[in-house]
């Protein structure tokens, strides 16, 4: 990865531009970790990068950033931009591009996402960012209350960053979010929902949502069930104990799912007749949630006489020639009544069992 992203700055420079490697690569170069993308800034404009890379660019984006496809790695490539004016906490309004590597620098979030890396795989460090990154810490660049006022977004990439690095956010940042917090609002559920998930998903989550709390988070992005989640183990099974599918966006599947662990919470998870029919899934989450162990739960769905009704060993037909009448609606009937007998162990799913039961029960 880090050899490709070289190559693409020599090319760039080839044509008479600056190239710098910048953000969360280089910030995760330092750290010793992988990182899944690459952003590049330049001094060249999009449709220089476009026509340095034919081939190998995305439809371009509406802020001008060019997506740059190359051995099955995203590189995204950005022009060198001043700090534009928000009018939606949010986006800017327009692009100014510039010709300075430092000036970009200063429109960005937090000091340790500004180092650089350089065609020669050296680091470069403008603003301080190293010193945060040897600290644990995170500050933004500049004015804290105004980084967050411009893009209240940064509130929440602050927390994710401190969550999923472990770092600290210093008084000064705590502070400017509890001036901020309220344009939390400004901000759509779905940006919320994509940084909240990396929280839920950390191995830090504890401390990420320690950290929610204590800067009243919580309140602002509307999960006031975030001090009652007991269990972190499953993201579907936080977002049920939240209790926010009306408001969040899931698809539709996922709202199934969190439905159905919500039913599956009343209810005894260890019993045949609900692992059945709401699967191992479903009740592995809502068993964990109220701390019964998965294993358990495993087991018992493992041993369960049948798993659907296509394993009852009589199918609708052969019920129907049984009885000598044709097939129908009463077939239904019968088969919730066949599930729940095996199911509680009262009949023996084998086909002489059924046959005489049918038989005495039906005719
Ligand atoms: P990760 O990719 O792990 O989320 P990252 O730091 O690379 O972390 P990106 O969202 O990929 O984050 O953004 C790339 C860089 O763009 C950041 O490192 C930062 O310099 C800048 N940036 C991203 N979002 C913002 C923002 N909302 N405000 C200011 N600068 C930002
Ligand atoms: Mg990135």
């Amino acid at each position: 990865m880090l050899e490709s992203a070289l190559k693409i700055l020599e090319k760039i420079e080839e044509n008479g531009f600056q190239a710098y490697i910048v953000g969360g690569f280089v910030r995760d170069y330092v750290l010793g970790i992988e990182s899944n993308d690459v952003d590049i800034c330049t001094s060249a404009r999009p449709k220089d990068i476009r026509s340095i890379f034919k081939d190998a660019c995305l439809p371009t984006d509406e802020y001008g950033s060019v997506t740059v496809i190359l051995k099955n790695i995203r590189f995204e490539i950005t022009t060198f931009r001043k700090e534009q004016a928000y009018s939606n906490y949010r986006h800017p309004d327009d692009v100014e591009f510039i010709d300075d590597l430092e000036e970009d620098l200063k429109r960005r979030d937090f000091l340790m996402n500004t180092l650089c890396m350089n065609r020669d795989g050296k680091v470069i460090d403008l603003l301080g960012g190293k010193e945060d990154i040897e600290k644990k810490q995170i500050r933004t660049v500049g004015d804290s209350s105004q980084k967050f006022s411009e893009d209240a977004l940064r509130i929440l990439r602050a927390v994710r960053f401190a969550t999923v690095l472990g770092f600290t956010l210093t008084d000064e940042v705590k502070e400017s979010i509890f001036k901020t917090k309220s344009l939390l609002k400004e901000i759509s559920y779905q940006r919320k929902r994509e940084e909240l998930d990396r929280i839920f998903t950390s191995v830090n989550v504890k401390m990420g949502v320690s950290l929610l709390l204590e800067l009243g988070l919580d309140h602002e992005l509307e999960i006031f069930n975030l001090d009652k989640v007991s269990n972190f183990d499953d993201l579907i099974g936080v977002w049920t104990q939240l209790q926010v599918s009306d408001l969040y966006p899931f698809t539709n599947n996922e709202k199934d799912l969190m439905e159905n662990i919500q039913k599956a919470l009343s209810l005894n998870n260890l019993n045949h007749r609900v692992l059945y029919t709401y699967g191992l899934y479903v009740n592995s989450i809502a068993a964990n949630i109220k701390g019964i162990s998965k294993k358990d739960v495993t087991y018992q769905y493992n041993n369960l006489p049948i798993h659907s009704r296509a394993d009852i060993v009589l199918n609708g037909d052969e019920i129907s020639s049984i009885l000598k009448k044709n097939p129908g609606a009463y077939l239904k009937e019968i088969f919730s009544d066949l599930e729940d007998k095996i199911l509680s162990l009262e009949l023996e799913n084998e086909k002489e069992v059924l046959t005489s039961y049918i038989q005495n029960t039906y005719s």
